[in-house]
């Protein structure tokens, strides 16, 4: 039998974890998962699946993280099949050609079995997805209230909140689920969304901002629909938070409308654009996102997107399209391989193109998307690509002192921001 010392290894870690998302993983019940981090249905529901952790063995990246899809139907048919247990090392098997590849299983973290003080369970607060912890801290998204219901039809949110994890959560145990995760896990970025709330998505997510930032010492990314007054960005970016991200999901006009009926009846497409756009010009060059869904509509659009996104200063987050277990789209298949690879080469020649500085922060590995710097492992190496990898090394050596600032608590640090990281005036020169 082959073991994981002497096999083919076919695929490279990016690849796999793009074949990942797209085939899914079959777990026999004969596998033991002692201490593996639970399946999490939380937020929009993407955390549904198996956290797995594949070594890149690149000098571009040590490793990917990958929330692998257990419980959609498609991942029953997988050709990927986990073997090993925590004592022997895991593996993945290819049953197609025998090919296994030595994965980790991350293990579940103590903190989530710890209440806090409120004695509310921290899992119920907030969840590790890679190596981030990602909290939704507003109300139910108001899609979800309406009649009819015009909640993303690929989104899960309105069955996860107050069922998975609470409805509301008191600040008092966010910040004890971040002092946890950061003293325990090790963590330097926490991720707070919140769907839609009217007017009124950034009002309530500021104190969590200003909170964190104060008394914990973490980056903070804030994702909500976009707000129609710009001047309201301000105030949260004068609060210190380090990433905003705007969920465009789709370029098509006709799938955005299709696929995310209240986005685009309350918002429109180009608000999230025109924010995105504000708001990269505010923070530094590589801050603000785009998410998208690569594998619904034609990937040219999504190509299209990419392209928009990274020519805002924006980098994109790509997510391929899950069939969520619950949601309305449960039942579409998921993407091909071979298109989500085209998709995710492109977002790193459009980095690379645009000087995004990609994979700058600390570590954050983000499991339940392809991370942009994972994408490096798909280029091909020419002068521009080692060019634009000694450029974000660069980049990263001198923005590690200000993350480390931004690390520590308000009150036990000097004021500092975070520069735009200088962009060199040739190309050709930077090669
Ligand atoms: S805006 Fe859409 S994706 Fe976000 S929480 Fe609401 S329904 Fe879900």
């Amino acid at each position: 039998m082959r073991t994981a010392d002497d096999t083919l290894m076919p695929l490279n870690a990016c690849e796999l974890e793009i074949d990942l998302f797209c085939k899914g993983l079959r777990v026999p019940e004969t596998v033991p998962l002692d201490g593996a981090r639970g399946l999490s249905r939380t937020r929009a529901g993407l955390g549904s699946g198996l956290e797995v952790v594949i070594p890149a063995r690149s000098w571009l990246k040590d490793a990917i993280w990958v929330n692998a899809p257990v419980v959609e139907s498609f991942a029953k048919q997988s050709p990927y099949v986990l073997g090993g247990s925590p004592h022997e090392g895991y593996v993945i098997h290819d049953d197609r050609d025998g090919t296994c590849y030595p994965v980790t299983i991350p293990r579940e973290p103590m903190w989530y079995h710890q209440p806090t003080s409120r004695d509310v369970p921290m899992s119920r607060v907030g969840v590790l997805q890679g190596t981030y912890l990602g909290i939704y801290v507003n109300p139910v998204c108001g899609f979800w209230h309406t009649t009819p219901k015009l909640n993303c039809r690929f989104c899960t949110t309105g069955m996860n909140v107050g069922d998975a994890e609470v409805v509301e959560k008191a600040i008092e145990d966010v910040i004890e689920t971040c002092h946890a995760a950061k003293g325990q896990s090790g963590i330097t970025f926490v991720h707070f969304n919140g769907g839609y709330q009217g007017t009124r998505g950034i009002e309530l997510i500021e104190p969590y901002v200003r909170a964190v930032k104060e008394r914990v010492g973490l980056l903070v990314g804030v994702q909500l629909t976009p707000e129609r007054d710009f001047a309201r960005y301000d105030a949260l970016i004068d609060l210190g938070v380090d990433h905003l991200s705007f969920c465009v999901e789709f370029l098509d006009p006709g799938w955005f409308e299709r696929i995310c009926p209240g986005k685009a009846r309350m918002l429109g497409q180009d608000l999230f654009f025109d924010a995105m756009a504000y708001c990269a010009r505010k923070l530094p060059k590589g801050a603000v996102s785009g998410e998208i869904i690569a594998g619904v509509e034609p990937i040219e659009r999504t190509i299209e997107a990419i392209d928009r996104i990274t020519a805002l200063g924006a980098f994109p987050t790509v997510c391929i399209f899950r069939p969520t277990v619950g949601s309305d789209m449960q039942d579409w298949p998921p993407p091909r391989y071979e298109d989500m690879r085209a998709v995710m080469a492109h977002v790193y020649e459009a980095c690379r193109r645009h000087w995004i500085p990609i994979g700058a922060a600390p570590n954050i590995e983000v499991s339940i998307v392809v991370n942009p710097d994972d994408t490096a492992l798909l280029a091909p190496r020419t002068g521009a690509f080692y060019g634009f990898e000694l450029w974000r090394r660069s980049m990263r050596l001198i923005a590690g002192p200000v993350f480390r600032s931004r690390l520590r608590p308000r009150s036990r640090r000097k004021s500092g921001t975070l520069g735009a990281p200088p962009e060199p005036r040739d190309p050709a020169q930077a090669a």
